[in-house]
C-alpha cells in the first residue's frame, strides 16, 4: 500500500492515529529503515509469520487505543521458537483485554528481534509558529528524565541535521561510550534529511514518533513507530 492509500484507508475508519504497522510501511517508502512487521490475527498466523521472519521474535498488541503497548503488558521481545510465541500471543491478548477491555484489537504484530544498539529517537510535530519541526535525541530514560532533545524547523539541510545531533548533552553516548560501538553518525543525518523530505510535502500528517531507534556502528533501525493525522 502506498502512503495515500494508508491515509485514505484511516480516513475511512474515521481514524487520526495510524498503527505501527502503518507507520513503518510509510517509512519504509521514505527510505527509512524499519523491522519487517506484519499482522497476525490467530495465533497461528503469528506462529507462520514468526517462521517467515526468523526467530527470534518481538510480538506487540495492535490497537489504535492502545498507546503504551509495553504498560499494557502489550509487548513480548526474543521470542525464540513456537512455543514462545504461542505463550506470548495469550499473555498479551490476556494483559490487553483486561487493562482495555474497550479497545478495538485489529490482532497482534509480528517482527523480527532487532540487535540492541544505541537508543535514539527520532520525530515530527507541528508548531503553531514554525510549522513542521523534527526532533532528534536518547531513547529511553534519557529522553523521559533529561529531555535531551534537539528540533530543527523542516525543511532540513546537511548543516541542519548535523548541529541536531551533535547539540544533544550525551552525544558522547553515540561516540562510543565505555566499550559501547559508536553510532553511525552520518546516517542518523541522512535519516533526519530523509524525514525531512518526506513530511515536507505532507501536511496532513501532524505528528511522527520513532521510539525506540537503534543506532549502530553500521547503520540504524527503527523498531517503534507512530504517526498522527490531522483532523480532516
Ligand atoms: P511502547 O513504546 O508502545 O511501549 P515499543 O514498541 O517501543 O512499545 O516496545 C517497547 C520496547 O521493547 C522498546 O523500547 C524496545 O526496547 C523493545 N523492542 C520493541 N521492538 C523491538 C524489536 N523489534 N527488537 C528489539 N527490541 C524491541
Ligand atoms: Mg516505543
Amino acid at each position: 500500500m502506498t502512503v495515500k492509500d494508508i491515509i485514505s484507508k484511516a480516513r475511512n475508519e474515521k481514524r487520526t492515529i495510524l498503527t505501527e504497522i502503518e507507520a513503518k510501511q510509510i517509512f519504509k517508502e521514505a527510505g527509512i529503515n524499519c523491522t519487517d512487521t506484519r499482522l497476525a490475527v490467530t495465533k497461528k498466523d503469528a506462529v507462520s509469520l514468526s517462521e517467515e521472519i526468523g526467530y527470534p521474535v518481538v510480538l506487540k498488541i495492535s490497537s489504535v487505543d492502545i498507546t503504551h503497548k509495553s504498560d499494557a503488558g502489550g509487548v513480548k521481545v526474543n521470542l525464540k521458537d513456537k512455543s514462545e510465541v504461542e505463550n506470548a500471543f495469550d499473555e498479551i491478548m490476556a494483559s490487553c483485554k483486561a487493562g482495555y477491555p474497550d479497545a478495538n484489537i485489529e490482532g497482534i504484530s509480528v517482527q523480527g528481534m532487532a540487535k540492541s544498539g544505541v537508543e535514539i529517537i527520532m520525530g515530527m510535530i507541528q508548531d503553531p509558529k514554525f510549522g513542521s519541526v523534527l526532533m532528534f535525541g536518547l531513547g529511553g530514560v534519557l529522553v523521559e528524565v533529561l529531555q535531551d532533545v534537539s528540533f530543527r524547523v523542516v525543511p532540513l539541510d546537511a548543516g541542519d541535521a548535523s548541529e541536531m545531533v551533535s547539540e544533544i548533552k550525551g552525544r558522547k553516548l553515540l561516540e562510543g561510550y565505555r566499550g559501547q560501538d559508536p553510532a553511525d553518525i552520518p546516517y542518523l543525518e541522512d535519516m533526519l534529511l530523509k524525514l525531512s523530505a518526506f513530511v515536507a510535502d505532507k501536511p496532513e500528517i501532524k505528528e511522527i514518533d520513532m521510539n525506540p531507534v537503534f543506532a549502530y556502528k553500521d547503520g540504524a533501525i527503527v523498531v517503534d513507530a507512530r504517526i498522527i493525522l490531522e483532523e480532516e
